[in-house]
């Protein structure tokens, strides 16, 4: 039967340009109506339970939800209105309560239950999954435990949100206004007229404002050159979510309390080692031992670095003792002084295009695949450009790439990701979308990528052929990109490693007037400089677990204040004031949704570059296109999620997963890995 809703007619890819906000939701009544028709037969079926009439079925339920989900996400990032967004929150409510409904249904448990667990790989990790999410909604406990966490999770969302409300409101509480122009010296034309704006629109007539967000404080203490603007802003940024009315202290307390019982109720020791059962890492002690290998070379290194910067800052007008807003800024002057690398001028081999062709080249040699552009698939928006993948040995489709790289109106949200937009089904085409927010074109230049933006497309184009290639398993559930966070960012980091190499670099990079290849001296500096410093990032993650863990650890009779908390799982270095940006009452990550990804999960940042660094090493030793190491790279990719991390890793990598091969696979690629040089000679740095 036809509708005037394009999502309920047949498509195989979806009609975006008819799709209408209003179409979502009756579209997902109607999947949510035809699931609930599926899930009342599964439960009264009445032949004795087995994989292929309980699993299978289950896994299925959710399939046409899951594909009108999916369309609407894309919309939510492409093209968000207020109106789409109050829709998805309807929608996400209903269904989250129809997931409630299956996963606490006690009849579907107990024949869950009675399933003879499966041997092979893929069923294996299918049937752990849904076991976790039967667990993890309460479904094995009795009615009173059910109706517990249900209560739990509805005051963890109110918590939560109110938790991310006091960021938003703290931020602008916390602005800080400067009237001297001594104050914003070094700051850049533009971003001065940026502080300028935002003291006009709170009302003042004269003077620069600064509200306290974090990438925008980082950017600034890089480049501010003076201390008392840097220390102002820093400080204004700890104390955001700190002061009244918008104090997180109370929520914070409450949340540990109550994330630790929902935790114990499901028969866990705590919230930390309920979430890591959730993960390829699996354990707090594992993810331990890898920080505290890591910790051991990345400290004396930081500590090396911090006294070169040190001794830099005083010579040159600098402070002799560098506080925490001055390290960044004296950091960056050394790093320019020293290395001579000019980022304008390389970026200047790096038009879009280039990149864009070198990441599909790169990709199609890695993965024996063959992206061609196709306009005739429908848009949401002109600036998006549409490319056909194909397997160049089978010549069959892989799917759709929708790469949308420019920065719009508020419509399109910040910074970059990969989405899925489709899952490869019968009748449907596996399709991924690829954003980036880029300035567009000028007239007569091409836009120009930053270093951090071609690592940003080649790590999105990694989710990217996760999600494409990761359909070798017969469960759509646990095809690529999904699943824990600190297997998933393998895939995307693995592949920042290419564009350092000059071999792929030499197959793309052109200077946009010249056309000449990328010098190699230019090459060289940037190698160079680009690892100087890096042991801060990774030491300022293990800094950040380590009060993540304790905070999702620790028996809440013995929670007292946050600042506690934090003392408790604090590094004790001279130096580690550098290392500590999160007091967790101004800290988003762990307390974004009430069972966020990042609770008990921020060392992921720091795991999956390890697994990376690793996974890269046959390549480094063989070369970035060795058609052996490319092979298994490939296999793994193709897997999506369907095997266990761990296992298939080891299987093809071809070597046993440590914790001690990761970290230091980790600090070689960071330059960490020997032991510090005694470098300075009294305090002079000689400067080459
Ligand atoms: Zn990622």
């Amino acid at each position: 039967m036809k509708t005037d809703n394009p999502l309920l007619n047949p498509y195989d890819v979806p009609p975006l340009d008819k799709i209408k906000t209003e179409h979502f939701e009756p579209a997902i009544d109607q999947a949510i109506e035809e699931a609930g028709k599926k899930f009342a037969a599964l439960k009264s079926e009445t032949s004795a339970p087995d994989f292929a009439n309980t699993v299978v079925p289950l896994d299925l339920l959710f399939i046409d939800i899951v594909r009108i989900q999916l369309v609407m996400d894309t919309f939510m990032g492409a093209s968000y209105s207020d109106e789409l967004v109050a829709a998805e929150e309807r929608i996400s409510k209903k269904i989250s309560a129809f997931k409630k409904t299956v996963y606490q249904d006690e009849a579907l448990a107990k024949r869950f239950k009675a399933v003879a667990k499966p041997s092979n790989a893929e069923d294996k990790t299918l049937y752990k999954n849904l076991s976790l999410t039967f667990e993890g909604e309460g479904a094995f406990l009795p009615p009173e435990g059910q109706k517990r966490i249900k209560a739990i999770d509805d005051k963890l969302i109110g918590l939560c949100s109110a938790f991310v409300d006091n960021l938003n409101k703290g931020t602008k509480q916390q602005a800080v206004l400067f009237t001297n122009i001594e104050d914003i010296a070094g700051l850049p034309e533009a971003t001065v007229s940026a502080l300028r704006k935002n003291a006009q629109d709170a009302g003042h007539k004269t003077g620069w404002m600064v509200i306290p967000e974090r990438l925008q404080v980082d950017m600034l203490l890089e480049i501010a050159e003076n201390q008392n603007f840097r220390q102002k802003i820093f400080e204004a940024l700890s104390r955001v979510g700190t002061q009244l009315p918008y104090d997180n202290e109370p929520i914070t307390k409450d949340i540990q309390k109550l994330r630790h019982e929902r935790a114990t109720m499901l028969g866990y020791s705590d919230y930390a080692a309920y979430a890591l059962a959730r993960t390829m890492a699996g354990s707090v002690p594992r993810v331990n031992a890898f920080m505290d290998a890591v910790t051991e070379k990345a400290l004396p290194k930081f500590e090396e670095s911090v006294r070169t910067i040190q001794a830099f800052a005083a010579n040159n007008g600098g402070p002799r003792t560098l506080k925490p807003w001055d390290l960044s800024h004296w950091a960056n002057r050394y790093r320019q002084k020293m290395f001579d690398f000019d980022a304008n001028k390389f970026s200047e081999y790096l038009p879009l295009d280039n990149v864009t062709n070198g990441f599909f080249k790169t990709a199609e040699r890695i993965f024996d695949v063959t992206f061609h552009e196709n306009k005739t698939y429908p848009r949401y928006h002109d600036d998006v450009r549409t490319y056909d993948v194909t397997d160049n040995k089978t010549g069959a489709p892989v799917g759709i790439v929708y790469a949308d790289f420019f920065a719009r109106d508020d419509s399109k949200r910040g910074a970059a990701w990969m989405s899925q937009m489709q899952q490869k089904l019968p009748g449907h085409p596996n399709i991924v979308t690829l954003n980036m927010n880029l300035l567009k074109p000028a007239v007569d230049k091409p836009t120009l990528l930053s270093l951090d933006e071609m690592s940003t497309l080649f790590h999105e184009g990694g989710h990217a052929l996760h999600g494409l290639l990761g359909t070798n398993t017969t469960h759509p559930s646990l095809q690529g990109p999904a699943g824990a966070a600190d297997y998933a960012e393998f895939f995307s980091t693995v592949m920042e490693n290419w564009p350092n190499q000059k071999e792929c670099l030499d197959s793309f990079a052109r200077h946009f007037k010249t056309g000449e290849v990328l010098p190699d001296d230019l090459f060289e500096k940037m190698e160079r400089s680009q690892n100087f410093f890096a042991e801060r990032d990774v030491l300022k993650v293990i800094q950040n677990s380590r009060r993540d863990f304790a905070f999702h650890t620790m028996d809440p009779a013995n929670y007292t204040t946050s600042k506690a908390l934090e003392q408790s799982a604090d590094f004790q270095h001279p130096f580690a004031d550098h290392i500590r940006s999160y007091p967790l009452n101004r800290w988003q990550h762990p307390f974004s949704s009430a069972l966020s990804d990042y609770a008990a999960g921020y060392y992921g940042y720091d795991w999956s570059k390890g697994l990376a660094a690793l996974g890269y090493e046959p390549f480094d030793k063989k070369g970035a296109f060795d058609p052996d190491s490319c092979q298994r790279l490939a296999k793994l990719f193709s897997y999506g999620v369907s095997r266990e991390g761990n296992h298939a890793f080891e299987e093809c990598h071809g070597d046993s997963l440590t914790t001690d091969a990761m970290a230091n696979a980790l600090l070689k690629s960071i330059g960490a890995d020997r032991s510090p040089r005694v470098s300075l000679a009294g305090s002079r740095v000689a400067l080459g």
